[in-house]
């Protein structure tokens, strides 16, 4: 589930073709703007309109601190991405995880963690890092899937049509970065009335999370790759000493207020990008569903759903292709392509039914000893044209194929059945023990999670009325 606990910062290519001579505000827009456009095809815009709102709100508010004379123009964005995470893009493009909104107790923290991200903005870290070299990760996750199956050519031919957008970036600040944000966030923060101690407060609450989940300390970072350490926090405290908040009007004024902003984000999938239920994969809005082999490992991005095996030499990948390319011309259009590829022998390819639906297929082994081996479809399906790559080594040709062979389309009822974990709130009874507690309000979270969610330290039974978020699990609204 929270396995990917990499942060992003985006950094556009190289090879974008902007002219880095320019007025350097106009460069940062341009790339802010070509990275945005990455940001919500890739990861996609997560849509709850009061959260949203709320970030929004309170981004502005901090912005607005770093005075009238800053030349960008900033905007606040829900992604949809349930690791914990924030990062920015030059030109005043900051984005908030939903996963790293239910960590927070309080709105200091979220000011402070926005104010980190506006510094980075302010004193165009970003766009410095681009002068330097940088060796690219692809984010998206088809590619990743693929990796050591088949050569980065025949991958790359793969994958084109779904991740039509272009690649994004990654690179991390530099330690001398992630002080100067940390020094200037804070400050802006203060300035407008949040205190400024609530970033180390925030980054100890993300470490702890990222440990439940992994059950390991983590020694990297957490948000947008930043260095995470105590000594980190130790600045932070040092820095922060100094600094006296003017007291201001806060837009959430208790934690309470605070978790109504929050009150009905997903903790684990969005229905609006499908719902795993096991191993089986349904895509309420699409209508569809495909259920992926036992023990396989699951992932889904906003332009592709797949899952790889455990030994990692076998993946089944499904993706919409962008728009306009009918499945005979997207199948031909790799046939095309890979005969220019090394090593490609296709073994068959041709119009046929599948599942019902009119379709196109190809059957290809790549290498000489123990070739890999394909087999891709094309169809389409309720106007959307969909491509299934099925890729292994060895003998897992029938648990592909028998993957593949559970696409189909998805009913009403099966639909009803659904539920997606969902923050709620719920207040306590007078001397609650926990386990009784998420007995009643049927939390699913256990008790360690509970504790740090809600940042209950020893607190062992509740006070009357005393409120806790809560995940619990819901249908879906379709
Ligand atoms: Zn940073």
């Amino acid at each position: 589930m929270m396995n990917r606990f990499k942060l992003f910062l985006l950094v556009l290519s190289a090879t974008t073709g902007i002219a880095l001579a320019q007025d350097p505000v106009e460069q940062d827009n341009k790339l802010g703007e070509q990275g945005d456009q990455m940001v919500q095809e890739q990861m996609g815009i997560y849509h709850h309109t009061i959260t949203q709102n709320y970030i929004e709100q309170l981004g502005q508010k901090i912005a607005m601190q770093a005075g009238e004379d800053i030349p960008f123009k900033f905007s606040f964005q829900l992604v949809n991405m349930i690791e914990p995470n924030a990062f920015s893009l030059p030109g005043g493009y900051i984005y908030v995880s939903r996963g790293i909104l239910p960590i927070l107790n309080s709105e200091d923290e979220l000011a402070t963690i926005l104010g980190h991200e506006i510094a980075h903005v302010v004193r165009r870290h970003s766009a410095r890092q681009m002068n330097k070299s940088i060796v690219p990760t692809i984010l998206t996750i088809p590619g990743l899937l693929i990796g050591g199956l088949i050569s980065q050519e025949l991958g790359n031919i793969i994958n084109a049509p779904i991740n039509a957008v272009g690649q994004v970036y990654l690179a991390s600040y530099s330690r001398g970065q992630e002080n100067e944000a940390d020094e200037i966030g804070v400050l802006l923060a203060a300035k407008a009335g949040y205190k400024p101690k609530s970033l180390g407060k925030a980054l100890g609450q993300l470490d702890k999370v990222v440990e439940l989940y992994t059950g390991e300390e983590s020694k990297s970072s957490i948000f947008d790759d930043h260095p995470y350490t105590p000594e980190r926090v130790k600045n932070i405290q040092e820095l922060t000493e100094k600094i006296h908040p003017k007291p201001s009007n806060p837009i959430a004024k208790t934690t309470s207020e605070f978790n109504h902003y929050m009150y009905g984000l997903h903790l684990q999938d969005d229905p609006e990008q499908g719902v795993f239920d096991g191993q089986k994969f349904v895509h309420p809005a699409l209508k569809f569903k495909i259920t992926f082999p036992e023990k396989w490992k699951t992932t889904n991005t906003p332009t592709a759903v797949g899952a790889v095996s455990e030994k990692q030499d076998a993946t089944v990948v499904l993706g919409v292709l962008a728009e306009g390319e009918k499945h005979v011309e997207a199948g031909k259009n790799f046939l095309e392509k890979s005969s220019k590829a090394k090593g490609v022998n296709i073994i068959s390819s041709g119009e046929i039914t599948f599942q019902g639906l009119k379709a196109f297929e190809v059957k290809f082994t790549q290498g000489e000893k123990n070739p890999s081996k394909g087999h891709l479809i094309w169809f389409t399906y309720k106007d959307l044209t969909f491509q299934i790559s099925g890729i292994w080594k060895g003998t897992n040709r029938e648990i592909v194929d028998g993957s593949i062979n559970t696409f189909g389309g998805v009913s009403n009822e099966e639909l009803k059945d659904l539920k997606v974990l969902t923050l709620s709130l719920k207040k306590a009874k007078k001397g609650e023990t926990l386990d009784d507690f998420s007995k009643r309000t049927g939390n699913v979270w256990k008790n360690e999670f509970l504790i740090v969610m809600n940042d209950l330290q020893d607190q062992k039974t509740l006070k009357e009325g005393q409120e806790l978020k809560i995940a619990i699990w819901s249908p879906i609204n379709y």
